[in-house]
């Protein structure tokens, strides 16, 4: 994980946003930390945190907000959007009503992000696949539908996280370059 000494050539700011509990806080522990915790609390103060990777042989800190359990509708605020180059749309594969949310969070993060914005659809929890409530090809449909990216992942098992990161961390790259 990231290297203080190195020199910085990007910092891109992500935000995760979702409906609560689907996984938003422990999806950035695995990231940011690799770390994982069944019983995590409800996000309360920190916003963000940052991991550096290497992109293309440059140095890209990534920094990674995530909500203060402002998770209800119209809650976040455009602070927390400003500046972000991607996001990351999480859903919990098991809570079909958090899938069905998120056109509304789509519609949120148009309003508020730029317009060029990088972003990932997420189905979180696939190791959850026996409680599973949202088929992977009515998320891939939608996210074709709207151009997202789109992946399923596990936080606890440490599934496609890492490559959701990379996805979109390479895309902006790719933008900016
Ligand atoms: P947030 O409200 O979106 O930030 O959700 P959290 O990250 O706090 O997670 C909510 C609950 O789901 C916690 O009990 C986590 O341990 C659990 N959780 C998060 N990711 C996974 C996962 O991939 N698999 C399983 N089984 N549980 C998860
Ligand atoms: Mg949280």
């Amino acid at each position: 994980y990231g290297d203080a000494s190195q020199k910085i050539d990007y910092v891109f700011k992500v935000v995760l946003i979702g409906d609560s509990a689907v996984g938003k806080s422990q999806i950035l522990a695995r990231f940011a930390r690799n770390e994982f915790s069944l019983d995590s609390k409800a996000t309360i103060g920190v916003e963000f945190q940052t991991r550096t990777l290497v992109i293309q042989h440059k140095s890209v800190k990534a920094q990674i907000w995530d909500t203060a359990g402002q998770e209800r509708y119209r809650a976040v605020t455009s602070a927390y959007y400003r500046g972000a180059v991607g996001a990351m749309l999480v859903y919990d594969i098991t809570k079909r009503q958090t899938f069905e949310h998120i056109p509304r969070w789509l519609e949120e993060l148009r309003a508020h992000a730029d317009k060029n914005i990088v972003i990932i659809l997420i189905g979180n929890k696939t190791d959850l696949e026996d409680q599973r409530a949202v088929p992977t090809e009515d998320a891939k449909e939608f996210a074709e539908k709207e151009g997202l990216f789109f992946l399923e992942t596990s936080a606890l098992e440490a599934t496609n996280v890492e490559t959701a990161f990379v996805t979109v961390l390479t895309e902006i790259f790719n933008i900016v370059n």
